[in-house]
């Protein structure tokens, strides 16, 4: 019994390596007859039929397997982390101290996480920088206006998730306290399992697991599960797997840690298995050593992309300026406003400015019947009488582009419309709108340096290139039939 004791603590010093203070919980270091039992059954299976398993195969973690690879992953993670600046190591965390800096760190996982899904590391860095000068703490945030909060979010897309984190950040103000564990956390709008298991984890050191892309491909590979990962009872599985590995005295650090694993090491494509800390626990990487037709990439499943959808639009570039003279308009073109509606409240791009734009029928709808539909609209929308109040300096199209959204691929076709309006962009604010749509003119200068989506930004930039590569014409328009809006 002595040696037995002193073997384990020989053991849990030797795998706790070079982190003096790692502290871990281990179960059990030597496996028991059932364990044992439980090994043999897997090795059978991966040298079975068709060398993979499926979500009825899917076993536990044995003991052994937990054992070894919080120890390895938590060493490897200490050793190799990217810094980044959401992230506080512990020693930082308990100089920091006391319940506030516990809330700042949930705040700073909820906006990096939230970032962090659907975008790249390097280009949240940037994001996340930006948005904690500006709200250091949750209730700035709660402060925000939507206008701000997108403004900031413009090009990070999916504006679902600002919409989300401010009306989260307003409800836990309202509340008084950050919520510190996952059921309540799960309460707030816009927190899902992952983001209340990492902020959960990570802020407040409450021991649970958190699966998001990265956990998915590491347990699918260390386990071999060749099971549809989209399932629900395959994602079931994940997280029960995930929490059996999550290290009790540092759930933030072991969920981080596997996530990192996943980010930079076992990536989709071509994992460095060579460099892998768990390797030694990997069951993919042992069928492949065994079985030529497999290869650890096989793991997790590939399952089929929903198909998109291909929509159509035309929109419209409108600048309103008080300039009859085109040949003055050409040389004071900076003097202009454009004309941006709001989107409706709710469905894709929920609430955000873009300029007028009117969904086609199909691809086929030519230019003539793309120009009258956009004219009625902006009958509609502004009122417009061009011969009574203004006229036509230029009407050219543009181009088309092509935005793609995760299940829609909008091809737009773009035109450019220069008109004079007595009284300016001001004269349209004078006309009763009887349509619930809300819309506003910006100046050139403004809409530099305003926060427009990723596709209105990129429509904007096609019609200066435009301006700048083809000698614009003004008189070529006004040969062309007036529009009647
Ligand atoms: S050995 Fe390779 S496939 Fe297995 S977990 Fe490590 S990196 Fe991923």
């Amino acid at each position: 019994m002595l040696l037995l004791l002193q073997a384990s603590s020989f053991n849990l010093n030797f795998l706790a390596g070079k982190s003096p203070n790692l502290n871990l919980n281990f179960p059990a270091l030597f496996p028991s007859p059932m364990e044992k039992k439980q090994e043999k059954k897997r090795a059978r299976s991966t040298k079975g039929v068709g060398c993979k398993s499926t979500v009825e195969d899917i076993e536990d973690f044995s003991s052994q397997e937990v054992v070894k690879i919080r120890a390895s992953l938590l060493r490897w993670y200490y050793e190799n982390q990217r810094v980044l600046p959401w992230r506080i190591n512990q020693d930082e965390e308990k100089e920091e101290g006391g319940e506030d800096g516990r809330e700042a760190r949930a705040y700073g996982v909820w906006v990096s996480e939230v970032m962090l899904q659907q975008t790249r590391v390097l280009t949240v860095i940037d994001y996340y920088n930006r948005w904690m000068e500006k709200w250091p703490t949750v209730r700035h945030l709660a402060e925000a206006s939507q206008e701000e909060v997108n403004e900031m979010w413009a090009g990070l897309g999916y504006y679902r998730r600002a919409r989300f984190l401010l009306e989260g950040a307003k409800s836990i103000a309202e509340g008084g306290e950050f919520p510190t564990t996952v059921s309540s956390l799960r309460k707030v709008r816009g927190i899902g399992d992952y983001t209340a298991g990492a902020i959960a984890s990570i802020a407040f050191k409450e021991v649970v697991p958190v699966v998001d892309g990265n956990v998915i491909r590491v347990i699918s590979r260390l386990k071999a599960i060749s099971a549809n990962p989209k399932e629900s009872t395959t994602v079931k599985s994940f997280w029960k797997l995930a929490g059996q590995l999550v290290d009790p005295s540092r759930p933030g650090d072991f969920n981080q840690a596997l996530m990192e694993l996943g980010a930079t090491v076992c990536t989709p494509l071509s994992p460095s298995c060579s460099a892998c800390p768990i390797s030694d626990q990997c069951h993919a990487m042992s069928i492949s050593r065994n079985c030529q037709t497999v290869q650890v990439t096989d793991f997790p499943m590939k399952v089929a992309k929903t198909k998109q959808r291909h929509d159509f639009a035309a929109v419209c570039v409108i600048e309103i300026t008080d300039c009859k003279d085109p040949e003055f308009w050409k040389a004071h073109s900076e003097n202009t406003a454009f004309l941006l509606v709001k989107r409706p409240d709710e469905g894709l791009l929920a609430g955000l400015w873009e300029f007028p734009s009117v969904v086609l029928d199909g691809e086929r709808v030519d230019a003539t019947t793309r120009r009258k539909a956009m004219d009625q609209y902006l009958k509609k929308l502004f009122k417009i009488d061009i011969r009574k109040n203004g006229s036509l300096i230029l009407r050219e199209d543009v181009g088309e582009y092509v935005h793609i959204f995760t299940h829609i691929k909008l091809r737009m076709y773009v035109e450019l419309l220069v008109l004079y309006l007595k009284g300016g962009v001001n004269s349209l604010y004078d006309k009763e709108n009887e349509n619930s749509i809300a819309w506003k003119h910006i100046d050139r200068k403004s809409i530099q340096g305003t926060g427009l989506t990723s596709g209105v930004r990129k429509v904007y930039n096609m019609i200066q290139s435009f301006k700048q590569q083809e000698p614009m014409n003004p008189t070529r328009a006004t040969r062309k039939k007036a529009s009647k809006h």
